[in-house]
């Protein structure tokens, strides 16, 4: 077997009293993420040869599905024990016969580590027996006289040992509920080295803000298109944005709506679908005059399946007449009904094609709809 050089622990056993939720905080999702995918995802795993996951059975699940670039065969896991102390042990046992030179053992609910503070841990191991992150706190703990002007000490993971020496001290300890693992280890082989005060550790549930502060909202836009020609032989019937103008109608096999079409493109185009007439084809008797609002409330549904909010919808017409400007209102409170947003975010401008063209000849209404779309809830 190949020597196994850096190998990492990430001890996610714990069932999280203190969060008060059915499900351990590790594995809460957020914005498409959890505290260990973030982590991962956050530092370099290609400093590691081994990546073990303590976790309990019942949660496999969770293991099974963590977002990383680790190559899977180098991802292992290990049950989880009744404690920490335990939970950690169980890991070295199994991370033994890999023959690591170094561990560095971690808390998966602080997933704010750095790159750069995992690169010291593993340079100082060099000429180490450990790194212990730390970090002074600002208060100060007064017992007695003399302890008045020490700063206390705020221990932090991950933790970095030379792997015989924790493993040995792991087995030999009487302790039985270490908090971490340094205390396992005697005095002389520990070494500290300076932490991060980012690096905090997610214990109640209102910490999951500071989650929400690290990740970066996505934001994504879609542009959409559509121009049906103008049904000369009648005087009313038109329909655009789903208000209804007294104008000559559309032609088109449902109640060729302009405006909604190309709004719907717009958006399963920030969705990264395919164009309206996929979903509903102009061929099908199905949607055979069918009112376009449906196909606007299904890319509404589309968006709150992928978990996306519009932050912004402008839609443009272009046509000679009517005069868009008149029903400007009746459409934005239209559109923002159907799709739950707010009328403030939507804009609904017209343009004329300058006479120019068919458009220009009043024989066919365009509309374009651009929107943005964010995995973060903005209103
Ligand atoms: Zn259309």
């Amino acid at each position: 077997m190949k020597k196994t050089k850096n190998a990492l622990v990430i001890l996610a056993g714990g069932t999280g009293e203190r969060f008060k939720k059915k499900l351990p905080k590790q594995f809460n999702e957020i914005n498409g993420t959890n505290l260990i995918d973030f982590f991962l995802n956050r530092i370099d795993t290609t400093n590691f040869d081994i990546i073990l996951v303590v976790i309990k059975k019942s949660y496999l699940r969770f293991f099974k599905n963590l977002k990383t670039n680790f190559p899977l065969k180098k991802l292992i896991y290990a049950e989880a024990g009744k404690n920490r102390q335990t939970s950690s042990l169980n890991a070295l046992k199994k991370l033994k016969k890999y023959k690591p030179k170094n561990v560095l053992i971690h808390d998966a609910a602080r997933p704010f580590c750095s790159n750069k503070l995992t690169l010291k841990i593993l340079k100082r191991l060099d000429k180490n027996l450990s790194a212990v992150p730390y970090i002074l706190s600002p208060d100060r703990k007064v017992i007695s006289k003399k302890e008045f002007n020490q700063n206390i000490k705020l221990i932090q993971t991950p933790q970095g040992f030379d792997f015989n020496t924790i493993f040995k001290s792991h087995v030999n300890t009487k302790i039985n509920n270490a908090k971490d693992d340094s205390v396992l280890i005697s005095k002389e082989k520990l070494n500290f080295i300076k932490g991060e005060k980012l690096n905090i550790k997610i214990t109640y549930p209102e910490d999951l803000n500071y989650f929400k502060l690290f990740l970066k909202p996505i934001f994504k836009s879609g542009i959409g298109y559509d121009i049906h020609q103008v049904d000369t032989n009648t005087k009313k019937g038109l329909k655009l944005c789903g208000v209804k103008i007294d104008f000559n109608k559309l032609i088109g096999h449902s109640d060729a709506d302009v405006g909604i079409h190309a709004i719907c493109d717009s958006i399963f185009g920030a969705l990264s679908m395919k164009d309206i007439g996929y979903y509903f084809s102009n061929k099908d008797p199905k949607w055979k005059n069918k009112n376009s609002e449906h196909f606007l409330k299904f890319a509404k549904i589309k968006l709150q399946e992928k978990k996306y909010f519009i932050t912004n919808l402008d839609i443009n017409f272009i046509c000679e007449k009517p005069n868009i400007n008149k029903y400007r209102k009746k459409m934005i409170s239209k559109i923002s009904s159907i799709l739950k947003i707010p009328e403030k975010i939507i804009s609904i401008k017209a343009t004329t094609n300058e006479k120019i063209g068919f458009i220009g000849d009043g024989l066919g209404i365009a509309a374009e709809s651009i929107v943005q779309i964010t995995n973060e809830k903005p209103y």
